[in-house]
Parts: C-alpha cells; sequence; structure tokens
C-alpha cells in the first residue's frame, strides 16, 4: 500500500499543481496546491467530515488565476472548480469500476470485490497488449486503475480516449460491475486515497470505507502510441460490426497440444464442444459456463456474462471470469486444463516463412 503523501508526491510530480475539493453535503471548499506536504496538511484538517478529492491532470497556474478573476469580478466569493481549459495535459488515465447497487450507498465487501475482479481484469488485458502496470486504488466503493501518461488535451487525444472508453465499457461493463465509460472532462476529480469515503448511511453491510492506492514500484508512463494503438483496435472493431454468432466447424483433425496457431482459434466453438457456452453478449464477446464454476462461491447469472470469452480480433482469444477463485486464469489456463484446443484452430503455427 503507497501511502497518501508518496501518491500525492507522484501527482506534483506529473502534474504541478493539485486542486483539492471538498464536498460536504452540497458545498464545495476548494484550494490549489504545489506542494504535496502542504495539500496533505489541508486535506487531515478537512478529513472529519464529507468526501475529500483531487484533480489528476497538469494544471496552468496563470488559467487558473485568469479564471477566478473573471468569475469573481461577477460574483464575489464563488467557488471555483478547475475549469477545463486550464487543463493542459493528461496525466493519468483513469478506469473506473463501479458496483452496480442501491442508489447513494456504500458497497457491500462482496460488490467490493466484483469490482476488483474486473479492474485486475482490464489490467491483465492491457498488461497483454504491452502496457506498463498502473497503480491500482480502491475508492472506498469501487476499483481505479491509474495508468502514467503524459497526453495533451486536445481534440484528437480526447476522440483517442472516448474510443477506448467505449470498448473496454463493451468489454468490461454486465450486470455486476460498470465500467465507467463516459470520458470525464480533463478537470475530472477522483478520490483522495487515504481518506474515508462517505457514501449513505455507515452500515455493518455497507460500510464506509478508507479508500487506498498501491503504486508500482516502477510507475512507468503509456507511450501515447501504445494508447493510439488502443484507440484504434477498438475505433476499427465497433466499425466492423462483427458477427456474435458462427457456424464454424472445427477444422483438421486433433494435432499435437501446441500445434495449432491460436490467433485461429474457434473459441466460440470450443467452448460449445465442451458444453460451456452460454450465449453471445455484444460485439465479440460471449457468455460462458466457467470451467472452474465448481470451484465459484456465488452463483452465476443467466447471460453467463460473470465469465466471458472473446473472439479473436487478429490475436488470441480471450477469456476472462470475475470470481475471485478465478483471479489470473486466462485463455492459456483453459487450454492447459482441456488440451484440445488445437483441434479448433483453423491454422497451424508454422515457425518457418517457407511451407513447401
Ligand atoms: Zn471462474
Amino acid at each position: 500500500m503507497s501511502t497518501t503523501l508518496e501518491y500525492l508526491s507522484w501527482l506534483i510530480r506529473d502534474a504541478g499543481l493539485i486542486e483539492l475539493c471538498q464536498m460536504d453535503h452540497g458545498k464545495l471548499d476548494i484550494g490549489w496546491y504545489d506542494s504535496a506536504d502542504n495539500l496533505l496538511h489541508d486535506a487531515r484538517t478537512m478529513a472529519g467530515s464529507g468526501n475529500l478529492f483531487t484533480t489528476i491532470n497538469r494544471i496552468d497556474l496563470n488559467a487558473i488565476k485568469a479564471h477566478l478573476e473573471a468569475e469573481r469580478r461577477v460574483v464575489l466569493n464563488k467557488v471555483c472548480r478547475t475549469p477545463d481549459a486550464a487543463v493542459t495535459r493528461y496525466c493519468r488515465l483513469f478506469f473506473d469500476f463501479d458496483p452496480k447497487r442501491p442508489t447513494d450507498t456504500s458497497s457491500t465487501a462482496a460488490e467490493l470485490a466484483e469490482a476488483e475482479a474486473r479492474a485486475r481484469g482490464l489490467a491483465r488485458r492491457l498488461a497483454a497488449v504491452g502496457w506498463p502496470a498502473p497503480a491500482i486504488g480502491m475508492s472506498g466503493n469501487g476499483y481505479h486503475l491509474q495508468f502514467r501518461t503524459a497526453l495533451p488535451n486536445t481534440p484528437e487525444v480526447k476522440a483517442q480516449l472516448a474510443a477506448i472508453c467505449q470498448g473496454l465499457h463493451l468489454e468490461f461493463s454486465d450486470d455486476v460491475v460498470q465500467f465507467d465509460r463516459s470520458v470525464r472532462n480533463p478537470a475530472r476529480l477522483c478520490a483522495l486515497y487515504g481518506s474515508v469515503k462517505r457514501k449513505g448511511p455507515n452500515t455493518p453491510e455497507r460500510p464506509h470505507r478508507k479508500s487506498w492506492i498501491n503504486i508500482p514500484q516502477d510507475w512507468q508512463q503509456v507511450h501515447p502510441r501504445q494508447v493510439a494503438a488502443l484507440a484504434d483496435h477498438f475505433a476499427r472493431q465497433s466499425a466492423a460490426a462483427m458477427p456474435t454468432t458462427r457456424d464454424r466447424s472445427p477444422v483438421g483433425a486433433p494435432a499435437v497440444s501446441g500445434r495449432g496457431d491460436f490467433s485461429t482459434l474457434d473459441v466460440v466453438a470450443w467452448f460449445a464442444a465442451h458444453g460451456t457456452h452460454v450465449g453471445a453478449l455484444s460485439g465479440i464477446k460471449h457468455g460462458v459456463k466457467c470451467p472452474w464454476s465448481s470451484e465459484h462461491t456465488s452463483a452465476s447469472p443467466r447471460t453467463g456474462s460473470d465469465s466471458i470469452i472473446y473472439e479473436s480480433d487478429g490475436g488470441w482469444p480471450g477469456f476472462h471470469c470475475s470470481h475471485s477463485h478465478c483471479t489470473g486464469r486466462t485463455i492459456r489456463d483453459v487450454m492447459a486444463l482441456w488440451g484440445d484446443a488445437d483441434a479448433y484452430c483453423s491454422g497451424e503455427f508454422i515457425r518457418e516463412a517457407a511451407h513447401a
């Protein structure tokens, strides 16, 4: 677990200036800081009530000053948030998983665990395409991933982020956990980790929790090219309007394990052959009965959306189960368990270019 001071020090380093915002029953209290120590000192004095948030992107101090002057010329003592136009750079790609639950309540432990499984699943999904490890945060009611970035606040970047959020929403939202697809404004706020999140009444089942964040030892930036590539991937995927069902027989006789080109694996036919395909969900997603469902401690929804396969989008197809017993399991584990994936590949893995 990282300390709040460590988190704020990273933020000062990347963003230069941080807005601290306390929301207490609709009342806002706002200040800007260029020192992690000073911010933390003030946050501690405000921590007794309401909820504390900070900005996460780079802010231009002169733009703030100009904005405050202009606003306060109209209304004296007006409380102003950071305007979006004062944000020069996205320092964090922020992904937010929130359990579905009654409005204005805190999460139960089980709901929180579902959000954690999705967040860790997304971190693995992005690690598979070469993204560095994110910081993982617990907001009090859900889970956050924060990737370090340095992306200019431009319409082009905003469009990239929109494509990514929509694509990830399709992959990771279901009737249990919601992936926040809205591309929030650049001056968006994020929980101040280490503070208590107070939402609804504090009950044993739905308690107020102290948020936390875990920052990787070597917290590397995601390269702008990686962000652009992922945006492009999702943009092409949505344009392709992929079919959701396929009627194709396995090609070829069962081969020796490991001979198949798994990017040609017909993952739907493969799961169907094992009697575990439940139904198409959306896009390239299908609900399945998890091969390890006997280990699960909670029941599955009828759509099978707690355990999901993805058809190939050029690379290997994917498998993700949101139950905690399956944390870390990927399509490779299913291949190892069943041992017959090659029979459902239309192509053979070829090491040499020539194959006379
Ligand atoms: Zn499972």
